[in-house]
């Protein structure tokens, strides 16, 4: 089988990317009940991975979840780190700068919520809206928004370079799914929390958003930062597909326990019961 990785990865060439993807489509896999087959053994995999490199201590990993309103990151996090251990993890969700950070340049926010190492961070959202929500609403002149995608490239380098591996994930939802989510959210008094008026506004600039992720595909996909573009209107094939990409990515670091030079049976000698 070849990875999910190569699946879906993004191969920007110029021309959108985002029509050529079916958002319903679930490259990889036949369907969910071969999903629901894996997920026991691949939660497993992914625990034991991760606290190798918990363990390891030397290098991390940096999941960027980014997509419009609806299309599933919290669900997505909530999927495949269930079986994690919260100690070597952390979340990170950006939401409209602070005043504070609002005088920072724009990834000084996000500097601050990097891994250390042997940690596993989820940036659900990220640097990346500077030059989304930000380029949608003009809330910089365009020379600003522009000239990020090449500060974003070289930062990512550095991070990637200082042994944080990244992986960058598009959830792929379509416009009709979109408004079948919001629908769901209002026909459900436990999720009217989840539901801001914010999000129809937001949804009447679904093409401007569209070719802001274009241009981000476009100038800031790189070989230390891959995008991928997860079909995201099937919950289960979006958990699943996140899921391999996160446990792909980790066998490739294949962490390893450290071993420690210890003289065991001296130790076990003055662990002997007292007399
Ligand atoms: P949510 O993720 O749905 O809780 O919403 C967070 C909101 O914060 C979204 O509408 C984002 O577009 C917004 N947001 C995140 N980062 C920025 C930013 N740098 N500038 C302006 N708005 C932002
Ligand atoms: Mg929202």
């Amino acid at each position: 089988m070849s990875s999910v990785r190569d699946l879906l990865r993004a191969g920007p060439d110029g021309s959108p990317l985002l029509p050529r993807i079916d958002p319903r489509g679930h490259p990889g896999i036949r369907n969910k009940g071969e999903a629901q087959l894996e997920a026991a053994d691949t939660a497993g995999r992914l625990a034991d991975l991760q606290e190798r490199l918990w363990a390891e201590h030397t290098r991390s990993v940096l999941l960027v979840l980014q997509g419009m309103d609806t299309s599933g990151k919290g669900g997505t996090i909530e999927h495949v780190f269930r079986g994690a251990n919260p100690a070597g993890l952390d979340v990170a969700a950006f939401k409209q700068p602070t005043p504070e950070e609002a005088v920072h340049p724009f990834l000084w926010r996000i500097e601050q919520r990097l891994p250390v190492p042997g940690q596993i961070v989820i940036f659900d959202r990220s640097h990346y809206e500077d030059v989304l929500v930000v380029r949608v609403h003009e809330l910089v002149l365009e020379d600003v928004w522009r000239s990020r995608y090449a500060e974003i490239v070289e930062w990512e380098e550095r991070v990637a370079s200082a042994g944080t591996t990244i992986i960058k994930v598009y959830l792929h939802i379509s416009y009709d799914e979109q408004r079948a989510r919001l629908l769901a959210r209002l026909d459900d008094p436990d999720k009217h929390w989840k539901f801001n008026e914010g999000d129809i506004r937001e949804r009447a600039r679904w093409p401007d958003y569209m070719s802001a992720y274009e241009d981000v595909f476009l100038q800031t996909h790189s070989d230390a930062a891959p995008w991928y573009i997860v079909p995201a209107n099937r919950k289960w094939y979006r958990n699943w597909a996140v899921e391999r990409l996160v446990v792909e990515t980790l066998e490739e670091l294949d962490p390893s326990f450290p071993r420690p030079d210890l003289d065991v049976e001296a130790l076990r000698e003055r662990l002997a019961p007292s007399s």
